[in-house]
């Protein structure tokens, strides 16, 4: 046996809402990284998964479905999918093929929105037919086959069971091999990226620019205190310091018997929920810093600057 270079890669999860993304994604991480929902509706990028084996480490990126996003953050959230697809070193676009055995109809219309920006020169396409524990009958996946195959001529093809885990170990081992040799981005006992903690921090942000008028918001920052999951419940804990330059702004932030701060903390909540896809208790406070503005060090820690 040859011993080969350790890989590092990025490997982005594509495909309509309830396709499996996540699912596929917590099978390979061992544990639940990413909260599965049986509501299409509510499927939202949450998180990335980090595997780290002896040979490689790869970067799941679990990005939303491209159906029905809305609103500015989601247009963020949109972005970042795209985003996630053109800095990844392999892509896999997932659907649910027991959907289209039984209506195949929506498959094209499903799908044909991600055939462009996959498709093109040195893409390490793999299509994952998903769900094929689902259908009984396993001739009705032959048409399946045939049209995923007519919309992606360049990928490889895998019927997988992201649930049971059937077919999954195969299409790993091929999107392992197409990475690029690399050491490996993160410690290996770390399983995600963070910019989930991020985006909360901007979305609390927001909520305090929406509430306020002037110059305030520009003299504001806020950093992410603590953030607590709880997978079972799927609850998660987050508290988020605002930061202000200016004593009498805390007073502004905070609002008469700390009504400002509530709406501020509510709406960034109820934001923050729809993001995660799980309960968010989100606990505020105002605290004056002088000058964090010209603070290097302080603004590299809540994630403004290099
Ligand atoms: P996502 O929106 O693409 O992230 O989809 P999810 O991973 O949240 O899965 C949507 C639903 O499909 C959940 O109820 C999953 O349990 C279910 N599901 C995912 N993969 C499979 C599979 O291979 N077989 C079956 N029977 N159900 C699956
Ligand atoms: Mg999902």
């Amino acid at each position: 046996m040859e011993m080969s270079e350790f890989k590092f890669g990025w490997v982005a999860l594509l495909g309509p809402p309830n396709a499996g993304k996540s699912t596929l994604m917590n099978h390979y991480m061992g544990q639940k990284v990413a909260i599965v929902s049986p509501k299409p509706q509510t499927t939202r990028n949450r998180i990335s998964g980090i595997l780290s084996t002896d040979e490689s480490q790869i970067v799941f990126l679990d990005t939303p479905g491209i159906h029905r996003l809305r609103g500015r953050m989601n247009r963020f959230l949109l972005d970042s999918a795209w985003q996630a697809l053109s800095s990844s070193d392999a892509v896999v676009v997932i659907f649910d093929a027991a959907l289209y055995a039984s209506k195949p109809y929506l498959m094209e219309k499903d799908l044909e929105p991600l055939v462009k920006p996959v498709s093109g020169p040195g893409r390490n396409l793999f299509v994952a037919v998903n769900k094929v524990d689902k259908v009984k009958e396993k001739a009705k996946l032959l048409p399946v086959m045939e049209k995923a195959q007519e919309l992606f001529p360049e990928a490889e093809f895998f019927p997988v069971s992201a649930l049971k885990g059937d077919g999954a170990e195969a299409l790993l081992e091929r999107v392992e091999s197409v990475l690029p040799e690399g050491a490996p981005m993160f410690p290996d006992d770390q399983i995600s990226t963070v910019p989930m903690r991020f985006m909360a921090s901007e979305t609390v942000r927001e909520k305090l620019f929406m509430s306020l008028q002037q110059e305030l918001p520009y003299s504001t920052a806020v950093e992410i205190e603590y953030w607590d999951e709880e997978p079972d419940r799927d609850l998660v804990r987050i508290g988020a310091v605002i930061y202000t330059s200016k004593k009498n702004h805390k007073g502004m932030i905070i609002g008469k018997q700390g009504q400002n701060l509530k709406k501020i903390g509510t709406s960034a909540r109820k934001e923050l929920e729809e993001m995660l896809e799980m309960k968010v208790m989100l606990e505020l406070w105002v605290k004056v810093r002088e000058g964090w503005t010209e603070d290097s060090g302080f603004l590299k820690t809540i994630g403004l600057g290099e």
